[in-house]
């Protein structure tokens, strides 16, 4: 299975540097990625997340909340769509046949009508929790005018499955490759989960939201901005379900590490070292990924 990794389209909070650690200072706006994974699979072409979609780019005050606009910033642009990647490296757009979704936020779910042949996989508590739209922040963030393709969702529960590498319930997919599973992962949203994916050099696991800052999985110090750290607490669902989460991880890291590569969906420092290319530039044949045990021995390198 081949996998390439798509930025579709970078979010830049305010706050700068205490936000993604790396940028100028705290008052420019910092630079996060939403990193998502397109995958060559027999049944067609799969997509992980969706990021910002063609709708989000072209009338962003008409779907997204203003709340989130204000705060994130997003650079939309529209090559940086998933559409638009996906096309440039020579598919179309009726190619993608199923999505996975690790949650239903705004800035996952933007590009979900952009593939109308897409069957739609997440959990049935991450649909029940944004349909219900009970918080002020469910509103803002959960947005049903980003959700054309309800009648294809298809949902999970998260009460079965398997058990793997010390995570619970994780399960494969209908009409997907067993190469493809959904790892529940609550707290984020009460229906997060991540996607683990099988590949010839080892496992990808897709963590999606269940952390933000790649040192929240340094084994020894783990450590998270202080705008990112605060950005978590403001969108959880279930505090100690997230970092007890977490905790699994860092243990499946310490524990498997060698091959089972993590990743999480807006930490641009792991995008760009697992890609070799700028958060800003759309994907390339080149740019499929490289084998599982080498990034994590870069990572476990002693700072
Ligand atoms: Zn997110």
């Amino acid at each position: 299975m081949r996998i390439h990794h798509l930025n579709c389209i970078s979010s830049c909070p305010l706050g700068g540097r205490l936000m993604d650690g790396r940028t100028g200072g705290v008052f420019s706006r910092g630079r996060l990625c939403c990193h998502c994974l397109l995958l060559e699979t027999e049944q067609g072409l799969v997509l992980v997340d969706t990021g910002f979609g063609l709708g989000d780019v072209r009338n962003p005050q008409a779907r997204l909340s203003r709340f989130f606009l204000a705060l994130l910033s997003p650079d939309f642009r529209e090559e940086m769509t998933a559409v638009r990647q996906i096309e440039r490296l020579g598919w179309s757009a009726s190619d993608v046949r199923h999505i996975v979704l690790t949650h239903l936020d705004f800035d996952h779910a933007g590009g979900l009508d952009d593939f109308p042949a897409a069957t739609v996989h997440l959990m049935r508590q991450e649909r029940d929790q944004a349909v219900r739209q009970r918080t002020w922040l469910d509103r803002q963030r959960f947005r049903p005018q980003q959700w054309a393709s309800r009648p294809r969702w298809r949902v999970y529960a998260a009460d079965r499955g398997d058990r793997w590498h010390g995570m619970e319930c994780v399960r494969t997919l209908d009409g997907l490759p067993p190469e493809i599973a959904m790892v529940p992962l609550a707290g984020h949203t009460l229906g997060h989960a991540g996607v683990a994916l099988r590949t010839d050099g080892g496992w990808l696991l897709q963590a999606g939201d269940a952390y933000f800052y790649h040192q929240e999985m340094d084994l020894e110090r783990p450590a998270c901005t202080p705008g990112l750290r605060f950005y978590q607490a403001l969108m959880e669902k279930d505090r100690s379900a997230r970092l007890a989460n977490q905790q699994r991880l860092r243990n499946l890291r310490r524990h498997h590490g060698a091959d089972v590569r993590i990743v999480c969906a807006h930490d641009p420092v792991e995008f760009e070292a697992l890609t070799g290319r700028p958060l800003g530039e759309p994907a390339t044949l080149a740019g499929s990924t490289a084998p599982a045990g080498e990034f994590m021995a870069s990572r476990s390198a002693p700072s």
